[in-house]
């Protein structure tokens, strides 16, 4: 049975249940609007723990753009009849007051890692995940946390961040889980209007044309997937770039592993992508 949770305690009280048990407890941290990429990330925790956490909460402190805040999907009775049909044991959809009551004060700021890309282009972004996901750690008390590649620099912040504050959660990056035309699945998709939905297969296309480029030693890759992009139709590319894989910092030769990452703008919409190179 799957049960709603809104208040700390009350998830306290059902996880200290579970771990005298011995239970492995898993947590899946979503902002909800749910489809198939975050259900595989649950399905990921259910194979592996005893007792599986999926928590939907939009946070206010991630988002350094108010309006997409505002138009962000929120669709909890279909998200929670997705988690029941994967067997989740239970779903924490807590107030933003419950998250942060009056008072609050504490950030948690990840340098390094957290400052390229992402983390240069969104202000503050980052600031709020870390700050965001230790919480929900130490709500959850969970044992392994699972997250997408599909946010790649997110994925990495996180490891930094439990690695720095002794966090003793692992955490399970699970791939990308993608339509049937190559695009990344993402709850803002669904703001995609019919033609730009079209369109929006091409930034992933382009990287894996970019990353066999780059591969066979194309120097000209990246320039040329971003004129690809934008020839398809985007209004913009915000970057596409080759990093070190984990670090995010410059790809120095090819000793270490190194990711393309992406960001574009399609119809008012901002779209992300990576893949491996
Ligand atoms: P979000 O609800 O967008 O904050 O995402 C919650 C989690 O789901 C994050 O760890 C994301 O990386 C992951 N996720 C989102 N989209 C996908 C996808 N297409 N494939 C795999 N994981 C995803």
């Amino acid at each position: 049975m799957t049960q709603i949770v809104r208040t700390v305690s009350e998830l306290r009280a059902l996880v200290r249940g579970w771990k005298v048990q011995g239970d492995v407890v898993g947590v899946v941290p979503t902002m909800g609007a749910l489809h198939e990429g975050h259900l595989s990330l649950a399905r990921a925790a259910k194979a592996e723990c005893e007792r599986v956490i999926v928590t939907i909460f939009v946070n206010p402190k991630q988002f350094n753009n108010p309006d997409d805040l505002k138009k962000y999907p929120r669709t909890e009775e279909a998200d929670a009849d997705l988690l029941r049909g994967v067997g989740v044991d239970v779903i924490f959809a807590p107030a933003p007051e419950e998250v942060y009551p009056t008072g609050f004060a504490t950030t948690v700021s990840v340098a390094g890692v957290a400052q390229p890309l992402e983390g240069a282009l969104r202000p503050g972004h980052f600031d709020g995940v870390a700050t965001v996901v230790a919480k929900l750690f130490g709500m959850t008390m969970a044992d392994r946390g699972y997250f997408g590649q599909k946010d790649w620099q997110q994925l990495q912040v996180i490891k930094r961040l439990v690695r720095d504050l002794n966090i003793p959660v692992w955490i399970v990056g699970c791939e990308t889980i993608r339509e049937a035309d190559g695009l990344a699945m993402s709850s803002r998709n669904a703001r995609l209007r019919d033609a730009a939905r079209r369109v929006a297969p091409a930034l992933y296309a382009a990287m894996t044309r970019a990353a066999l480029a780059v591969r066979a030693g194309d120097s000209g890759a990246l320039e040329t997937c971003a004129a690809e992009v934008q020839a398809a139709g985007f209004d913009s590319v915000e970057y596409i770039e080759l990093r070190d894989a984990s670090t995010l910092g410059p790809a120095e030769g090819r000793e270490r592993p190194l990711r393309l990452l992406a960001a574009a703008w399609l119809d008012g919409i901002r779209l992300i992508d990576n893949i491996p190179v």
